[in-house]
């Protein structure tokens, strides 16, 4: 028999989809972004770096 747990008792291990560092439970500091329905984990570096590039982008898009 198939149980749906909303809230799973076993924290998941979040994998950063940009350098597949590996994360126990779910660090406040890591990032989440849904793409296409898709949920991704950004670590804290990486999250930097992608709030980096969207200013970025978003600077080059003004000029
Ligand atoms: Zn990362």
């Amino acid at each position: 028999m198939e149980q749906q747990n909303p809230r799973p008792s076993e924290p998941e291990n979040l994998v950063c989809s940009r350098c597949g560092k590996v994360a126990e439970g779910t660090p406040p500091t890591w990032t989440c972004s849904v793409e296409n329905g898709v949920r991704r984990y950004f670590c804290d570096a990486c999250a930097r770096d992608n709030i980096r590039a969207i200013e970025g982008r978003l600077d080059s898009d003004w000029w």
